[in-house]
């Protein structure tokens, strides 16, 4: 359903990688510019990401003499940085977001969560460019505020050159370690097999304009087949967030098709699907009102791509990470109903048959599932008999107690990036079951191998 080749949709993109690798701040250095700017640069908040349109990319790049055919409309960036939003963008297994950046250190090199990252975006198919972050900590780098990479670096010392150099080196070998290929861009003849690396600094700005110039590049070679806008449906939920005044709402990105205030929607709940119709669809006030508090814009209808807040009835079993279906007027509800459902069930099929495992809890369904894939490896190879979304309560410890009786170490919660009720932890302690918390998946792994050990002796 192709509605013609100038009518393209805006890539989205992620940002992903290790903690305190500059993700947050990289966000920042891109949007930072033009905040002085309001309205004028043409970037404009949405719900959950930020949208920027062309004119200011090419504006920013045009040191770099970027191409000016440029046809997408912009670039919708998701404001939330890290693995949860790109695992909660993803429509039946394969990945909505178009494009990411990870996000590498340069005086770190790869570290865990980099090489969790990067599977991850493997296992999407995902394409993404490696941003090595934080160059202006070169010992003797000299500042050149917001200028493309190369001429930074040819304004550098012997020293500062030779210390990027071998720092490049070593982090293209980490990265062949790990089974990819990658290369400096400004050296990369082959983009479709080596993947792209932009030395940046968030602090500083250098490289900012050659990162978005990758990114315009990208866009350019894949828009025919990827980002021709469709008028089928995509579109997947965020987060749920209780608003006041509002109720339960979601936070959608719709990347691909029209909503309309009173469409009929189908959407995964905890307890089954939840099928109720578009009350408001709303977006943030622009930048110069942002004190009107809790003000939104209402909107008739709203075209992809683009991050939308939707109030409905119902909403408050709704599941992050899952996709949003449209009821049209040949639909057969019971279908819709059942393709709510899917994401759902495969994560449910992920339970051992036997009964006997721990319990997994997880925020949204997708870091659920990046937890699952995670426990099924082989190196690690820990039996699952329960999962829940959102925080740990008083049942929860209830049904992991059940292990008690027949397998002690599993009566055991691993919570991945969730919160435990003080009722929750109180009952644990008294029941004996143990509640491992931890905001990266391989330290839930740590701690219960270490319990499991402990238990042994
Ligand atoms: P995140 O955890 O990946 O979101 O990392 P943050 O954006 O919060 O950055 C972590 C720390 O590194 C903060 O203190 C930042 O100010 C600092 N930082 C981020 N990017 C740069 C950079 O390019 N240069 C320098 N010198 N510091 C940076
Ligand atoms: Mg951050």
């Amino acid at each position: 359903k192709k509605s013609g080749n100038l009518n393209l949709r805006s890539p989205i993109c992620c940002i992903l990688g290790h903690v305190d690798t500059g993700k947050t701040k990289l966000l920042d250095c891109i949007r930072g510019t033009n905040v002085q700017e309001g309205e004028a640069g043409g970037i404009t908040q949405q719900i959950g990401a930020t949208y920027f349109p062309t004119d200011n990319i090419r504006e920013r790049t045009k040191e770099l003499k970027a191409d000016a055919m440029l046809k997408v409309p912009g670039l919708l960036v998701i404001d939330t940085p890290g693995h949860e939003a790109f695992t909660n963008l993803r429509s039946r297994g394969s990945s909505l977001c178009d494009i990411a950046i990870l996000v590498v250190d340069i005086m770190h090199g790869l570290e865990p969560q980099t090489i969790e990252s990067l599977n991850l975006l493997k296992s999407r198919n995902a394409e993404f460019i490696v941003a090595l972050n934080k160059v202006d900590r070169l010992y003797g780098w000299k500042k050149c505020l917001n200028a493309p990479i190369v001429k930074a670096m040819k304004l550098q010392s012997i020293d500062v050159q030779n210390e990027f150099k071998m720092r490049v080196t070593q982090i293209v070998t980490q990265f062949k370690e790990q089974g990819l290929n990658t290369e400096l861009y400004y050296k990369n003849k082959n983009m479709g097999e080596t993947s792209s690396i932009v030395p940046t600094s968030a602090m500083s700005g250098e490289g900012i304009p050659d990162l978005l110039l990758l990114l315009i590049n990208w866009a350019q070679r894949t828009m025919e087949e990827k980002l021709t806008f469709m008028d089928d449906i995509q579109c997947t939920v965020l987060e749920v967030k209780v608003i006041e005044g509002l109720g339960t709402t979601i936070d959608v990105v719709l990347v691909n098709g029209v909503l309309h205030e009173g469409d009929q929607i189908v959407v995964c709940g905890m307890q089954g699907p939840i099928t109720t119709t578009i009350r408001a669809l709303l977006t943030p006030h622009p930048m110069k009102e942002l004190r009107v508090k809790g003000a939104y814009l209402h909107h008739k209808e709203l075209k992809a791509a683009q991050g939308i807040k939707i109030t409905a009835q119902g909403l408050e079993h709704a599941v992050a990470g899952t996709a949003l279906y449209l009821v049209g007027p040949n639909d057969d509800l019971d279908n819709v109903k059942d393709l709510a459902m899917q994401d759902m069930k495969n994560v449910m099929s992920r339970i051992d048959k036997s009964g006997e495992g721990v319990c997994v809890q997880a925020s949204t369904i997708g870091s659920l599932e990046a937890l699952l894939e995670f426990l099924k490896t082989p190196a690690v190879n820990i039996p699952v008999s329960g999962i829940n979304i959102g925080p740990v309560h008083k049942k929860d410890v209830m049904k992991a107690s059940v292990m008690l009786e027949r397998k002690k170490e599993y009566a055991t919660i691993l919570a991945f990036d969730v919160k435990v009720t003080p009722e929750a932890r109180d009952l644990a302690e008294d029941a004996g079951v143990k509640i491992f918390i931890a905001d990266i998946i391989y330290h839930l792994f740590d701690q219960f191998k270490a319990y499991m050990e402990s238990i042994k002796e």
